[in-house]
């Protein structure tokens, strides 16, 4: 700003080239009496850039100064090797500016003699930085049509969620109407000494239930996607907590004969959260662990404590693993099944039951978990050899959740 304010003052006209590529396009096209030339550059350095200038003919004499806030011993002589006619090095005065400005505008720029292997060296030179510029042209046309699509994806996940978010709230007034009436005939006095009545009462009870749940997961990813889950935060022990998860689960692991075990330490730390969100996510996970286990497949609960040290914090953790003997993830999934709507199962094997095994729900819930966890300034991730339905080599999810402090 400072050099277009000096000059412009004294009438000249000032162009500007934000980077290399810019620079070399603007020189050819409006032919310059005088370039100057910043050397550190955020593409081609000012360097390569003097090399591809000097290669124009109608170029060749227009005079060139570098302009460097380095102040290196031999950039001048690299500069006038290179082709340029002087060098200023910043901080500058503004009588130099003029002065050199003014001096190579006067005197136009000698060829110089230069030995034949020289000039060879040059044009190579020249090409090379020519073949760059075109790499440096196609990578920046590529990085514009990447942003744009990343543009136009988040445009779309965005409709995605206004979509979910409005189906998820015009879908629960009607349910709630289902709910209510469906409690009232279970009560109504003509009804209730009927069996095969009772019976079809509880399946349509259930169904409305599971309506419920999937329409709370449309509110709860909708939640995640725009960071507003409200956390009622308070400290906890850990095995109380998973109690109350292993008790809600124990009607699906009966049915699929599975077992559970829990190892938690009586040493471990509290951990801080909101209860029925900590609830909910255990249960998610427990639950896929019953899913994609076969028949007679066990499940266990770990829980250890760790300190993560950086130079200004020590935070202390609580490492929950929650391993079993199923199927396994393929290695290439195990980042994508935390993103909404992704399942690593075909989805032919979809269930709208929660326990049939491999029978893959719509995918949400993993991505809620996530954000459970990250809303509670944890980490969630999973390992697994691989996806094998024959040999199941299971699959171990982590869950990091700060740990209550009892200083604080
Ligand atoms: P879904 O509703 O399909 O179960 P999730 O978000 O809970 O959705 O899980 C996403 C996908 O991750 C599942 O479809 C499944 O392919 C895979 N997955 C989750 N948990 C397990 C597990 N314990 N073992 C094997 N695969 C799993």
């Amino acid at each position: 700003m400072l050099v277009r304010r000096i000059l412009e003052s004294r009438n000249y006209r000032v162009v500007e080239a934000v980077n290399g590529l810019e620079g070399i396009a603007k020189a050819i096209e409006i032919q310059p009496d005088i370039i100057l030339m910043d050397i550190n550059l955020p593409d081609l350095d000012g360097f390569s850039v003097v090399t591809r200038i000097r290669s124009e003919a109608a170029l060749a004499s227009t005079p060139i100064i570098a302009v460097t806030a380095r102040n290196v011993e031999d950039d001048a002589e690299r500069a006038k090797a290179i082709g340029c006619d002087s060098y200023l090095s910043k901080p500058f005065g503004v009588a130099d500016l003029l002065e050199q400005v003014e001096t190579h505008l006067a005197k136009p720029r000698q060829t110089e003699d230069v030995s034949r292997t020289e000039q060879y060296l040059r044009e190579h030179s020249a090409s090379l930085v020519g073949e760059l510029e075109l790499k440096f042209n196609e990578l920046s046309t590529a990085h514009e049509e990447l942003s744009v699509m990343h543009e136009r994806l988040q445009r779309l996940d965005e409709a995605k969620t206004d979509f979910i978010n409005v189906a998820a709230h015009e879908l629960r007034t009607p349910l709630t109407m289902v709910h209510a009436y469906t409690d009232m005939l279970r009560a109504h006095p003509k009804l209730s000494g009927d069996e095969t009545i009772g019976e079809m009462m509880s399946g349509l009870r259930k169904g409305v239930d599971r309506l419920n749940d999937i329409i709370q997961d449309m509110v709860s990813i909708v939640r995640v996607e725009l960071s507003t889950m409200e956390l009622a935060y308070s400290p906890m022990p850990l095995r109380l907590l998973m109690q109350s998860v292993v008790k809600s689960i124990t009607p699906s692991l009966q049915k699929r004969n599975q077992t559970i075990t829990v190892n938690i330490p009586d040493s471990l730390p509290m951990v801080v959260g909101d209860d029925k969100k900590l609830l909910q996510l255990f249960s998610r996970l427990i639950g896929n662990a019953i899913k994609y286990t076969p028949d007679f497949g066990k499940i266990v609960v770990t829980a250890g404590c760790f300190e993560e040290k950086t130079q200004q914090t020590e935070d202390q953790f609580v490492q929950v693993a929650v391993s079993d003997t199923g199927i396994g993830i393929d290695k290439k999934d195990q980042g994508l099944i935390f993103e909404k709507f992704y399942t690593a199962e075909d989805a032919s094997l979809h269930s709208t039951g929660k326990t049939q095994f491999r029978g893959g729900g719509p995918g949400l819930g993993l991505t809620i978990a996530k954000g459970i966890i990250e809303a509670h300034g944890g980490r969630i991730w999973v390992e697994s050899d691989g996806y094998d339905p024959e040999n199941n080599p299971g699959s171990v999810f982590y869950v990091l959740l700060p740990a209550y402090d009892s200083r604080e």
